[in-house]
């Protein structure tokens, strides 16, 4: 199988930086953008920093790449997550989408979370749909600070489900869809990990589940399938990578 080329965002950390390794080792030509060690240095949280993303991009790349996976995210409760897990998200996914045209077997990946299936601030989630970013940040601000991150992934997954299967993406064999990792262990949630309160209630919740942490190893795999070749079929999926805490949180609700 040919090489192929792809573009990560948050690739300094965690699940981006798994991600990177793992394709750099399946012989992948991988750019990583993030705020610091990376390829294209950047900030998603503006849309300057937004626009300075897709330029080095473009720069860097022979016209096209194979494809986009938009993993930066953080899990702050303050507006600038949405600005970086929403806007930040979607306007990787547009403004590489050109380079995905003259891809080979094109795959964009978005990096939601199983936070996306809990509760979410309707309006918030419908600022970010309707691309309102300003709007969106102001009603953050005034929001119950523990429903911003879940608004920013339920907001992009929907966004993934709803350009997915457009004219530009499955119209044109560009296959997007979405992993929701359950709980990774990165630098995101470690602080979380230290608290025994939150510990114990998360043991009790995933008592019949299949792995209580998951590494960012492990996530890896699953976003090389979703970004290769192999992935034929699947367009606008939200694959939850939990261990089976949606389907235990959720059961049929899904039908
Ligand atoms: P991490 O903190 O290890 O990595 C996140 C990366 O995103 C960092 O390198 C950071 O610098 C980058 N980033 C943050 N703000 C940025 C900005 N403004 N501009 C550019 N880059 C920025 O966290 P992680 O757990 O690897 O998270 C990766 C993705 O996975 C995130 O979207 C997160 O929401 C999602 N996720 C994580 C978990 C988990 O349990 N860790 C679960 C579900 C989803």
């Amino acid at each position: 199988m040919a090489s192929r080329s792809c573009v990560i965002t948050g690739a300094a950390s965690g699940i981006g930086a798994a991600v990177l390794e793992l394709l750099r080792a399946s012989g992948w030509k991988v750019i990583g953008a993030d705020l610091h060690n990376a390829d294209v240095i950047a900030d998603l949280s503006s849309l300057e920093g937004r626009h300075r993303m897709v330029e080095r991009v473009f720069e860097q790349c022979a016209g096209s790449v194979d494809a986009v996976i938009a993993c930066a995210g953080l899990s702050d409760q303050s507006p600038r997550t949405v600005s970086v897990n929403y806007f930040g998200a979607i306007h990787t996914l547009t403004g590489l989408h050109p380079l995905l045209a003259g891809g080979i077997q094109p795959r964009a990946v978005a990096i939601g979370s199983l936070a996306g299936t809990f509760a979410i601030d309707r309006r918030l989630e419908e600022e970010c749909l309707n691309d309102r970013e300003i709007p969106a940040l102001d009603h953050a601000g005034r929001v119950s600070p523990q429903l911003i991150y879940a608004t920013s992934k339920s907001a992009l997954t929907k966004w993934v489900r709803r350009n997915a299967i457009s004219a530009a993406r499955a119209g044109r064999g560009i296959l997007l869809n979405a992993l929701a990792p359950g709980f990774v262990d990165t630098p995101l949630t470690r602080e979380r990990l230290k608290d025994e309160q939150f510990n114990e209630k998360r043991n009790k919740s995933m008592a019949n589940l299949v792995s209580g942490i998951l590494k960012p190893a492990d996530v890896a795999k699953a976003v090389r399938f979703l970004a290769s070749e192999d992935n034929v079929g699947l367009v606008g999926q939200v694959i939850y990578l939990d261990g089976g805490a949606e389907a235990v949180n959720r059961g049929d609700s899904v039908w």
